[in-house]
Parts: structure tokens; C-alpha cells; sequence
């Protein structure tokens, strides 16, 4: 039995970096917004914490980046693609985006602890945590809402427009009946955390070895986030061919995880996750919008997830305020966000597949030729093209200067 029912106009599931940013900018401009998130608070590892330029670009298009910038962080101004100790393509932030010349890395239970402090400034935000939504709304053939089940039992919330914000594993894309367009699952990614080697300097290194693609991420304040690509279902035999020659592999995959691997006593320090890469085919039902990982996912080895999903939030905060005002939420209203932002989420996702096959081929030919052969590619015109889409963003989102916040702490 429901023990309580009540309205709003935009009712966002998943307190994540898309369903905050989302849920702050349409209060900002009065709109009721509640955002319900399952877990007790934000505390979370192994997440989007690396935020490419063009995050900070959004951010300063919609007056948040020197907000965020009071809050722990640290800004990275280089990195570089290695073959194991060897860099093969230096990146400097500099030359790719001079206005905003560094990404941004910041863990993100602060990010979204920012984000709800800002969303605290406007009286129509309303978070709750400890609420997980089990079911839909449906009504006269529209999505008209959620049901939630809370510390103080099950809540009905009816909203104008619903949004799924719920990440990768969404409920409501699947309650919704949402179709995926692809599904790609090739790689796992285990991640760890270790000390920041004296002496190493602070910048993003993606690393390719005989073997894995591996990533060397500085992470606030003083560590580094590793991570190790290797195909699906690879880790089990990785397991049974025992930590000693895991360690071994480690240790000569880069100086940065030296120390870590002769530290290694078993398999406990890894956490296992699946680099998937999805696209759901339309994103709008009526009354219903799907946003950020929830509708398109990338894999979490080119950190980017966070960058993309929080431009589709800013998008749709422009799209559902026109359509609450228009009065008309239906799914071809609502799909404008789809038309603004695939095309660059499918460019994002088909670098990403190219890339994974080039650094993930086990062939004997393309492993010996790759480090010389990623050398030359990235002297041409077209590389140096692609690698600046990845990290900048051309044009500013296509929004109204209404969503321009007022910077104030
Ligand atoms: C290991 C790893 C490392 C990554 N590293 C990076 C990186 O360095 N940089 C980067 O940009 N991206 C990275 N990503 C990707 C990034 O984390 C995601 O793209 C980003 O968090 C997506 O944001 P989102 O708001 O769409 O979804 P999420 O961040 O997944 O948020 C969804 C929220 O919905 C909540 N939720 C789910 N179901 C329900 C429900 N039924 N009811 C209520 N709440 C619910 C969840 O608890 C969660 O808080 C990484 C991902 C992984 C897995």
C-alpha cells in the first residue's frame, strides 16, 4: 500500500552527475525537481572522477566551474599515450583547448556533494536519498511518475515529465520498454588504488603493453587510480594462473605500478568492471526522457562518461523547460535532446571501438607494429582532429543563456 503520494513537475531518478546537474539547473529556474537516489549518501569509488576540458568548458558555460572549483580537486595539465615507459603521443591540454587547458580531476562524492549544495540555493530542488524506484507510472498511455520505496515505506511521485538518470543498469529504460540501438561488451577493466610514486609527476597516462591497455590516473590528493584492460572473462584466468605472475606482468607495465605490484599478496586490491559501450535507440516516451548513462554509456577506459552525460543533462534542462512551458512533454518534444546530442556520443563511441580493437588485437603482426604505427597516426591531420572532439567540445551547448547560474559561493 502506498503510504504517500506526492506531485512535482520533474521528477529525476539517479542522483548521479546527470540527474544533479539536471535536477539544479531546472530549479534554477523555478521548476519543482525531485531527484531520488537509492543509496544513504554519495560516497562511491570508481567512478567518473576525471573530467576531460570540455567538461570544464560546460562548466563554465553554465557559471558552475568556479563553483567547483572551491571544492578538493586537482587540475591535470598533461598526460600522454605510453608504450610502457616510452611515451608514443604526448597530449598537452594546452595546445588542444587554450581556454580551458587542463581536465579536471575530482572524486566524485565531492562533485556531487557540490552539486547538491548549489541545488540547496534554489527552493523547488528537492533530493531524497535512501529512495529506489521499483515501478512506473503509466497513465492514459504516458509515463506519469514513479513508485519509490523509502525509508518510511512506498511513495507514489507524479511528475509531468519522468527522467531516467539511473546509470548504465537503468530500471527505467527497462521498465520504460526503451530499446538498446548496440550493446558492445568486449573488455573488463580492474581498477585499483595506490600511493602516487615519489618523484612521478601528475598527468594521465594511457599505456599499452604487449598484453593490456592500462590506465594511470592521479588521483586527488595524492594516489593514483590503475586500471588494466583485458578481455571479457580473461580475469578468471588471470586469477588461476596466480598472483606471482600478475605481479610480474604489472610491474613491467609501467613504472606507476611498480611499487603496487611487489606489494601484491592476492587478487583482493582489484575491482572487476565491464567496459560496455550502449546506445538506446530513442531516448523520449511521453512523459519520459532517459539521459546520461542511463541512454548512452562509453567506456569507462576513456573517461569521458561523465563529460558526455552531463552535456546531455544540461540539453535536456533547455528541452524540458521549453516543453513544460509549451505544455506538450510528448516523446517527439522530448526527443529533441536525442537530435542535439548523438551525433557526438556516437563519434565518442565509435573512437572508443576503433581504439579498443587497435590496443586489445592479440595479433601477433598488429602487437609488434602497433606503438610504431599509433607514432605515425598520430602525426596525421585526421588524429590530431579526432583527439581534439574527444576533449574539447566545438561549439558551446545549444542552450538558453538562462541556464548561465549565478557564480556566487
Ligand atoms: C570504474 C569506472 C571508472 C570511470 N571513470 C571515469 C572517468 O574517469 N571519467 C569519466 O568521465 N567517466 C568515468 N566513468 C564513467 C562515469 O562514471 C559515468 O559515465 C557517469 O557517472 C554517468 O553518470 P550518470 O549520472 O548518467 O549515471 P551514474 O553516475 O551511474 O548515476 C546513476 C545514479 O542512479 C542511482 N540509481 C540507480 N538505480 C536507481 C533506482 N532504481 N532508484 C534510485 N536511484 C537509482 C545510482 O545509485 C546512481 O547514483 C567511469 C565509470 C566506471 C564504472
Amino acid at each position: 500500500m502506498m503510504n504517500k503520494t506526492i506531485s512535482t513537475d520533474v521528477c529525476i531518478v539517479g542522483g548521479g552527475p546527470a540527474g544533479m546537474i539536471l535536477g539544479l539547473l531546472l530549479a534554477s529556474q523555478g521548476v519543482e525537481v525531485t531527484v531520488l537516489e537509492k543509496n544513504a549518501n554519495f560516497d562511491r569509488q570508481y567512478r567518473g572522477e576525471i573530467m576531460h576540458p570540455r567538461f570544464v568548458q560546460m562548466m563554465e558555460q553554465i557559471g558552475l566551474r568556479t563553483f567547483l572549483e572551491q571544492y578538493p580537486h586537482l587540475n591535470l595539465e598533461e598526460g600522454g599515450l605510453y608504450h610502457k615507459d616510452k611515451v608514443l603521443v604526448p597530449i598537452h591540454f594546452s595546445d588542444l583547448v587554450p581556454e580551458f587547458p587542463y581536465a579536471f580531476w575530482m572524486p566524485q562524492p565531492i562533485l556531487l556533494n557540490a552539486l547538491y549544495d548549489k541545488g540547496k540555493m534554489y527552493p523547488s530542488f528537492h533530493l531524497q536519498f535512501h529512495s529506489s524506484v521499483k515501478e512506473l507510472v503509466k497513465e492514459e498511455g504516458r509515463i506519469a511518475g514513479v513508485k519509490v520505496e523509502t525509508k518510511e515505506g512506498q511513495m507514489e511521485i507524479r511528475a509531468k515529465v519522468t527522467v531516467g538518470a539511473d546509470g548504465r543498469f537503468s530500471l527505467i529504460r527497462k521498465l520504460g520498454g526503451f530499446e538498446m540501438e548496440y550493446e558492445h561488451y568486449n573488455n573488463d577493466v580492474a581498477w585499483f588504488t595506490t600511493p602516487l610514486p615519489e618523484g612521478m609527476p601528475k598527468q594521465l597516462q594511457l599505456v599499452l603493453t604487449d598484453s593490456h591497455f592500462c590506465l594511470v590516473l592521479p588521483k586527488y590528493p595524492d594516489s593514483i587510480q590503475g586500471g588494466i584492460t583485458f578481455k571479457k572473462g580473461e580475469w578468471k584466468k588471470i586469477q588461476e594462473r596466480g598472483v606471482a605472475h600478475f605481479r610480474k606482468e604489472l610491474a613491467e607495465a609501467s613504472p606507476a605500478f611498480r611499487e603496487f605490484a611487489y606489494s601484491l599478496q592476492n587478487f583482493k586490491p582489484f575491482t572487476i568492471l565491464q567496459a560496455k559501450t550502449m546506445f538506446v535507440r530513442e531516448w523520449a516516451k511521453d512523459g519520459c526522457l532517459l539521459i546520461g548513462d542511463a541512454a548512452h554509456c562509453a567506456s569507462p577506459a576513456g573517461g569521458i562518461g561523465v563529460s558526455l552525460s552531463t552535456a546531455t543533462a544540461i540539453v535536456a534542462a533547455d528541452v524540458i523547460y521549453e516543453a513544460l512551458q509549451a505544455s506538450d512533454v510528448s516523446a517527439s518534444r522530448l526527443g529533441q535532446v536525442q537530435r542535439i546530442r548523438e551525433k557526438d556520443i556516437r563519434n565518442v563511441h565509435q573512437l572508443q571501438l576503433k581504439q579498443e580493437s587497435l590496443q586489445m588485437s592479440n595479433n601477433p603482426f598488429v602487437k609488434r607494429i602497433r606503438p610504431y604505427l599509433i607514432t605515425l597516426l598520430a602525426k596525421t591531420s585526421i588524429f590530431k582532429k579526432k583527439q581534439k572532439d574527444v576533449f574539447v567540445m566545438s561549439d558551446p551547448l545549444p542552450i538558453h543563456p538562462r541556464f548561465k547560474l549565478n557564480t556566487s559561493y
